[in-house]
């Protein structure tokens, strides 16, 4: 058994963990970081390519406006490397194939005004909602009672439109656009920085990788809180007893005056609490489920479409793959095409077989990119509703009437329980720069609290 005795225990070492226990050390308190996995990094992972090269399975772009990641990318030593996004961009819309470039396929121009009035009515309303409180938006009951599907079909007046949309709520949420509510998507495209920002390879969330794969960001972080790190310790149950509390682990047993809990939010209702969360917390947990998402990559000898003047970037309504970036890794040697399933896609076909399951997703890249995509080397493929201690990706989201019924419990501390993980972040909900500035939103909180 290890135990430990520190001023504050951190559950949880992905980048939340991280930065909550970085900034408390940084202010003079003793911490403890225990981690289920036997790594740190949560929904950031490497995976090295059979041809040499790493590419990742989990989270890997950076925006130029994501102010708290590049700050550590810099402060940790590591390189950006632009992603690829030279060329031509495949569309694919009722087994028409057409190319594009930019973040919006060339169709027809009654469906392009279609899309950018709607895109507008969109970023002008997410710009009401106050990213602190979105339960207080002005039309926050009626927008949270609906569906963004049911907002989708109102805005957009054309298939193709409402379609597009669809598309747009699966890539960005990992989820169909009928359970998600229009309050959450609309926060969730404020905290983001708008539509664009969000769908943008250049100048957009999509921008940037990280030489050696994003991973190392996490993996950076904990070599500098050393051996402050307990590796493969599912925490199980957190007792409060007066000023002190228990964390309980396999194998481990740490105390603290306070706890930061940094998972999202369905993991963190899966610890036993005692005395129990009040109810309002605990149906919250209840009520955020993960997004669906397998990301899938297969390898080939070179990036051969970028000879046909084809960035690797592809995006269709057939499916079941309906996004594609060349996700080649910056030291060459190899081309890899990733695909995202996402939503209903990643739940049908994560039911499937491998062999299925490789066989959609390489269909897809034939059809964008010709019968060379038909035989790769290798074919990389990680189903995160299938990792314990993730269960979905690319995070969590709130369906209709959660956001204005439980919201506020989303931060509120418990006693000495305090929350962290993307899901809890005011900016950047949901990508790497929400997870760095929640855990240091939550060490903020502990450090203003009383600490007898
Ligand atoms: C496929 C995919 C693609 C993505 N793409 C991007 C992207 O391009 N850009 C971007 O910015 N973001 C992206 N994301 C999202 C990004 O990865 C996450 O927002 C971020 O990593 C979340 O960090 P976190 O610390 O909040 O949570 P997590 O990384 O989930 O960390 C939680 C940690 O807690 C641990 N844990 C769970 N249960 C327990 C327990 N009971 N006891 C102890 N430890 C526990 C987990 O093992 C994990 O290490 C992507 C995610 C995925 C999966």
């Amino acid at each position: 058994m290890r135990t430990s005795q520190t001023d504050v225990v951190v559950v949880g070492a992905g980048l939340a963990g991280l930065a909550a226990a970085r900034a408390l050390t940084a202010a003079g308190r003793s911490v403890v970081v225990v981690e289920a996995r036997d790594r740190v990094g949560g929904r950031l992972m490497g995976h090295e390519l059979g041809a040499g090269g790493t590419v990742e399975v989990g989270g890997q772009w950076v925006g130029p406006r994501q102010v708290r990641v590049n700050a550590w990318i810099d402060e940790l030593g590591l390189e950006r490397v632009e992603t690829h996004d030279e060329g031509d961009n495949r569309f694919e819309h009722r087994g028409r194939l057409s190319r594009y470039r930019g973040p919006i396929p060339k169709v027809n121009p009654l469906v392009l005004a279609d899309v950018a009035q709607a895109q507008a009515w969109l970023d002008r309303m997410a710009a009401r909602v106050p990213l602190d409180a979105p339960w207080r938006a002005p039309k926050a009951d009626a927008w949270d009672g609906q569906t963004f599907e049911t907002a989708i079909r109102r805005i957009a007046r054309t298939t193709a439109g409402r379609e597009f949309f669809r598309l747009m709520a699966q890539a960005v949420f990992a989820a169909e656009p009928r359970e998600l509510s229009l309050l959450h998507a609309l926060f969730y495209l404020r905290s983001g920085g708008g539509f664009e920002q969000l769908v943008s390879v250049a100048g957009g969330a999509q921008q940037h990788r990280i030489v050696g794969g994003a991973h190392r960001i996490a993996e950076r972080a904990a070599e500098t809180l050393g051996d402050r790190i307990l590796l493969g310790a599912p925490v199980r149950r957190i007792d409060t007893d007066g000023n002190t509390v228990t964390v309980r682990g396999d194998g481990v047993e740490a105390r603290a005056g306070h706890v930061i809990v940094a998972l999202p939010p369905t993991l963190a209702g899966r610890i036993i609490y005692d005395p129990l969360l009040p109810g309002r917390r605990d149906q919250l947990t209840q009520r955020m489920p993960q997004g669906s998402v397998i990301k899938c990559m297969a390898v080939y000898d070179e990036p051969f479409w970028r000879r046909d003047g084809l960035s690797g970037q592809a995006t269709g309504t057939t499916g079941p793959v309906k996004v594609v970036f060349d996700n080649t890794p910056s030291t060459g040697g190899v081309g890899v095409l990733l695909g995202f399933l996402e939503g209903d896609h990643a739940r049908t076909l994560g039911a499937a077989s491998p062999d299925e399951r490789r066989r959609a997703v390489v269909d897809c890249f034939v059809r964008f990119f010709g019968p060379r995509a038909a035989d790769p080397l290798e074919f990389v493929e990680r189903s995160w509703a299938e990792e314990e201690f993730t269960r979905g990706c690319y995070s969590a989201f709130m369906p209709p009437g959660v956001m204005t019924s439980l919201g506020p419990e989303l931060r509120r501390p418990c006693g000495r329980i305090h929350w962290a993980g993307t899901e809890t972040a005011e900016v950047y909900c949901g990508y790497m720069d929400g997870a760095i500035s929640s855990g240091e939103r939550a060490a903020a909180e502990v450090l203003a609290a009383r600490t007898d």
